[in-house]
C-alpha cells in the first residue's frame, strides 16, 4: 500500500525524467479535469513535490496537478520505445523525447493554480508531512501533546492525516513498536521521555522506509528474518505482517489487533500498556 515514503519515491523517479526536460506531449484522460486540460497541455514541469500521500506536479505556468493514488493509483516510467500492456485505466501521460510517464487508475486528480494549492479540499486539512525537513521531532512532540490530540489513542493518531501527513498502516505498526508504545495508549498516558521517543520514531522510521524502499528494520535484521524463511512482506518489518513470528527483541509472539478494517501488529511484551484504559477486546 503506498504511504508517504512510496509516494515520495515515485515523485523522485518521475522528477528524474521530467524536470528540466521538454514535454513534447501531455494527455489528460480524466473527466474531472477535462475543462482545464488546455491550460497545462504540453507545458513544461518546474518541480514535483509530495505532501503526505498526495503529489503536486507544478508546471512552469504556475498551475499544479494534484493527485492522490489512494490504494490503486500507480505511476510508471518507461522509455518511449517500450510497448505497454495494461488492463488499468490510463489517466495522465507526459512524454519527453526519451521517456513516457503515465498515471494509471487514480481517481483523485485536480488541476489548480499553484497559488491556490493550500485551498485544495484535501491539502488544507493535512497535518505536517513527516518526511519534510521543516517537520522536526520537536513539532511532532508538540502536536502529540497538544490539547487537540493528547486524548486520542496512538492507533488513531498514527493514521489520521490531519495530525501527521504520510503515515499509513505499515508505518503505524512499525513506529509504535520502535517507540515501545501500546496502540491503545494515548499521549496523556505517557511520560515526556516516551513522547520524545515516539516523535523520534515517527521521523526515523518514515525516513528509513523512504531511503530503503519500504524497509523499516536494518539490513541485518531483514536478512535474519529472510534466512528464517519469512516472505518479503514480513521480513522487511519488525512487527507488521509478522504476527505469526517471534519479536526480534524479546522472542514473544507478535500479536494482531484490528481497528475498523485496518490491521495493527505489535509485541505485547515490548509495548506494554501504560494507560488506565483496558485494552479493547477485538
Ligand atoms: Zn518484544
Amino acid at each position: 500500500m503506498p504511504e508517504g515514503p512510496e509516494i515520495r519515491r515515485a515523485a523522485d523517479r518521475i522528477s528524474k525524467v521530467l524536470i528540466g526536460k521538454e514535454i513534447i506531449e501531455s494527455k489528460f484522460y480524466y473527466e474531472r479535469i477535462k475543462d482545464k486540460e488546455e491550460i497545462v497541455k504540453n507545458k513544461n514541469i518546474k518541480e514535483i513535490l509530495t505532501r503526505g500521500k498526495a503529489m503536486l506536479i507544478r508546471f512552469k505556468n504556475d498551475w499544479s496537478m494534484y493527485s492522490h493514488n489512494q490504494l490503486y493509483g500507480r505511476w510508471t516510467v518507461n522509455l518511449n520505445t517500450t510497448k505497454i500492456k495494461s488492463s488499468r485505466t490510463l489517466r495522465v501521460v507526459f512524454t519527453t523525447n526519451k521517456h513516457t510517464v503515465r498515471l494509471w487508475s487514480a481517481t483523485d486528480i485536480d488541476l489548480i493554480p499553484t497559488a491556490e494549492e493550500n485551498e485544495h479540499s484535501f491539502l488544507k486539512k493535512l497535518g505536517p508531512d513527516v518526511l519534510n525537513e521543516s517537520c522536526g521531532f520537536e513539532l511532532i512532540e508538540e502536536r502529540l501533546t497538544s490539547k487537540s490530540f493528547h486524548k486520542k489513542k496512538a492507533s488513531t493518531l498514527m493514521l489520521d492525516q490531519t495530525v501527521f501527513a504520510g503515515l499509513g498502516n505499515y508505518l503505524r505498526s512499525e513506529i509504535l513498536f520502535d517507540a515501545k508504545i501500546h496502540p491503545d495508549d494515548r499521549p496523556l498516558d505517557l511520560d515526556k521521555e516516551r513522547i520524545t521517543q515516539w516523535a523520534k520514531s515517527i521521523k526515523d522510521i518514515s525516513h528509513l522506509a523512504y531511503k530503503t524502499g519500504g524497509f523499516t528494520v536494518s539490513k541485518s535484521f531483514a536478512e535474519k528474518n529472510k534466512a528464517n524463511g519469512e516472505p518479503r512482506k514480513s521480513y522487511r518489518h519488525a512487527v507488521f505482517m509478522r504476527h505469526k513470528y517471534e519479536c526480534l527483541n524479546c522472542k514473544s509472539r507478535i500479536e494482531r489487533k484490528w481497528y475498523g478494517k485496518r490491521k495493527l501488529d505489535f509485541c505485547p511484551s515490548c509495548q506494554i500498556q501504560r494507560g488506565k484504559i483496558k485494552p479493547c477486546k477485538y
